[in-house]
């Protein structure tokens, strides 16, 4: 029986280019300070680990988890599965999104961590679907903004599956 096909969509050459710039970027705005870097879990790993790598400014790293569903209404929900460590207050606060999709997730986070009196919050995101939006919000700093499909690898996974994927793929049906 043979497996799941990819598509590649985004070849691992080129986004480990695109995370360096970005690494590079962000180095350069946030010269003379530090970083809490703040994964969401679980689809941003991959990326983080890549960017940090590029990033020359002395950082720390937090993880949070969410979780989205739809409730009765039309308006998916997002709830917090995993909370930041440590507290964040007059940090230089980066969020790392592997994708923003409808933006309820990123605009549940900001709000969240806005509360928390950061010195200054800023988004990246590795990947952007503009056309899905739900709720007007952007993020900072993006690596690929895309078409509306629904992609896999590079930390983004299927059922839990393919987040090992090198390059960003799209399941072919
Ligand atoms: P939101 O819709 O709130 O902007 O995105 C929520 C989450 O849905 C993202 O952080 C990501 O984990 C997941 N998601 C959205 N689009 C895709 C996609 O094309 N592929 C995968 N694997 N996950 C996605």
């Amino acid at each position: 029986m043979s497996g799941p096909r990819f598509e590649v969509l985004i070849p691992h050459d080129r986004i480990q280019q695109r995370v360096a710039e970005l690494g590079r970027q962000i180095s350069i705005e946030y010269a003379g300070r530090s970083l809490v870097m703040v994964g969401v879990l679980k689809g941003s790993f991959m990326f983080l680990a890549d960017l940090i790598r590029h990033i020359d400014v002395p950082l720390r790293i937090e993880f949070i988890g969410t979780k989205s569903y739809e409730g009765t209404t039309t308006s998916g929900q997002v709830q917090l599965t995993k909370d930041l460590d440590r507290p964040i207050q007059d940090e230089d606060v980066l969020l790392v999104e592997d994708i923003i999709d409808t933006g309820l997730t990123l605009n549940y986070l900001i709000h969240l961590l806005e509360q928390r009196q950061p010195r200054s919050l800023k988004t990246i995101a590795f990947l952007d679907k503009p056309s899905r939006r739900r709720i007007e919000v952007h993020g900072d700093y993006v690596g690929f903004t895309i078409e509306d499909r629904f992609v896999v690898g590079y930390g983004l996974d299927f059922e839990q599956r393919f987040r090992n994927l090198r390059d960003v793929c799209v399941l072919a049906p």
